[in-house]
């Protein structure tokens, strides 16, 4: 059975992803800062990962090390300040969204490249957002986070032309708007259609989807 690794699989999509992965007979590796925040069913092992923090990931990494891992999923995220006006932007903040939102799965992908270089599928997946596309920014407003998921986008495409030629296939996805405490009560998809959709196209990826940018139902996205 193909092999996950799943970032920030405390709640919201992540819990979603880990449920729908091992219901689908995968082997779950979940990890979150707090392990105890990880629904234990068969299939899935649990581990403490923090993604802004080098030294959680480098525990991680010497923890699975010599284990062949198939797929990465980088899904841990966080919004940041929601009201962020030129003139008052607070940096710290900023910084923060940056260091779990883009150097996070940048860290953890370097990290497990052995691990991944070792499995079958090769693969890669970046949970980004439709807000970090440059080409469907028309109007103002989320400023740090858009900046965060469109500099994971040019990461993940980079790293998609650096590992290309070892067929590799790493891709960036938009779940959709979801019911989690992110996307909040108003949004259209509830967590079990994202993740259905999203553990289907993981499922039908190929290298030949290398440097991709996906929406959950496996269409395009513009960058
Ligand atoms: P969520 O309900 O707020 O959950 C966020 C998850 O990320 C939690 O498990 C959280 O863990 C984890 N996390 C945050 N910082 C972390 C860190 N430093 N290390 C490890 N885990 C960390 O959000 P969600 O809606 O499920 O979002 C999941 C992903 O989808 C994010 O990348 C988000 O940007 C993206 N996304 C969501 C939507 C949407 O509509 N919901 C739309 C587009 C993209 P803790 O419990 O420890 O805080």
């Amino acid at each position: 059975m193909p092999s996950v690794l799943v970032t920030g699989a405390s709640r919201g999509i992540g819990r979603g992803l880990v449920e729908r992965f091992a219901a689908r007979g995968w082997q779950v590796i979940a990890t979150a800062r707090d392990p105890k925040a990880i629904a234990a069913r068969d299939g899935v092992v649990g581990y403490p990962l923090d993604v802004g923090d080098p030294a959680s990931i480098a525990r991680l990494a010497a923890v699975l090390a010599g284990r062949p891992l198939d797929v990465l999923l980088n899904n841990a995220g966080i919004y940041g300040p929601r009201d962020v006006r030129l003139g008052a932007i607070d940096y710290e903040a900023f910084r923060a969204v940056l260091e779990t939102n883009t150097l996070g799965p940048v860290r953890v992908t370097e990290a497990l490249l052995p691990n991944l270089r070792a499995g079958a599928r090769k693969t890669v997946v970046t949970v980004s957002s439709i807000m970090g596309s440059i080409a469907r920014t028309q109007s103002p407003g989320a400023l740090i986070y858009r900046t965060s998921k469109a500099a994971v986008n040019m990461a993940m495409r980079s790293i998609a032309t650096e590992l290309g030629g070892e067929g590799f296939t790493v891709v960036v996805v938009h779940p959709g708007w979801v019911r989690t405490d992110m996307g909040g009560p108003n949004a259209t998809l509830d967590v079990g259609t994202s993740v259905e959709h999203l553990v289907r196209l993981v499922e039908r990826l190929r290298p030949t989807d290398n440097g991709r940018f996906f929406d959950h139902d496996g269409s395009e996205l513009p960058w």
